[in-house]
């Protein structure tokens, strides 16, 4: 049975203004769907039902960037106490896939970096990701790395959005399922502005407008 979502109900959202958001950002956010620390609290329970699951065999996690590089800080290192008992390491290794702009899927998937696959090559990889939309970018990369000879994949996303997915991918483990909105932060961007902010918010129409390409 796959491990339970923190499933985020449609009309959650929590004020702007009860936190702590950097100036550069007045104005253009509406409201907070998950803070910074109930991200962490979650990828804590995550990494041991990862562990639980994958148990003590050698893995190698992928992190898919730009967008999931702090979620995959904060895996790696809740993964690495959940193994601390484990005699086999970990390992990490990185990768780029592009395909939106502004808030819309391009339908045109980059995948950047690809040379470093060959050091996947007969390695079980966990692929970690920031979120799941039509899935084709996860469902991408996954038939690459299939292709390239890796011999197992899980995948680990941040969010999972409640939308009917345009192909079917393998959500193994996800640490939030939330509404169908265009969100940011936490690694997230809207056209690279906002990947620094720590919570995980829906824009204002002012920010959209501000930081349309
Ligand atoms: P999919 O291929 O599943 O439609 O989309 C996956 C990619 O689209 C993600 O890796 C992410 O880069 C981008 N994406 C999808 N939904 C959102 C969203 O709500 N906010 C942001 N910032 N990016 C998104």
């Amino acid at each position: 049975m796959a491990p339970t979502r923190a499933v985020i109900p449609d009309d959650f959202e929590l004020p702007v203004d009860a936190f702590d958001i950097p100036i550069c950002y007045d104005g253009d956010l509406s409201g907070v769907v998950i803070p910074e620390g109930l991200v962490r609290d979650r990828v804590r329970r995550l990494a041991k039902d990862i562990h639980a699951e994958i148990g003590n065999k050698p893995i190698a996690l992928l992190c898919v960037l730009k967008g999931s590089y702090k979620f995959f800080t904060a895996l790696v290192e809740e993964l690495t106490n959940a193994r601390s008992s484990c005699p086999e390491p970990m390992t990490v290794d990185f990768i780029r896939v592009k395909s939106y702009e502004d808030q819309m899927s391009t339908g045109q998937i980059q995948i950047m970096g690809l040379s470093n696959l060959d050091e996947l090559k007969g390695k079980s990889v966990l692929v970690v990701d920031d979120i799941s939309d039509t899935g084709r970018t996860l469902a991408k990369l996954l038939s690459t790395l299939h292709e390239t000879g890796v011999e197992k994949t899980w995948t680990a996303l941040l969010l999972s959005k409640r939308v009917k997915r345009v192909v079917d991918v393998p959500e193994d483990f996800v640490a939030f399922e939330i509404p169908d909105k265009f969100i940011v932060g936490y690694g997230l961007d809207y056209n690279q502005k906002f990947r620094d902010l720590g919570h995980i918010c829906v824009m204002s129409p002012a920010g959209i407008e501000k930081y349309k390409s």
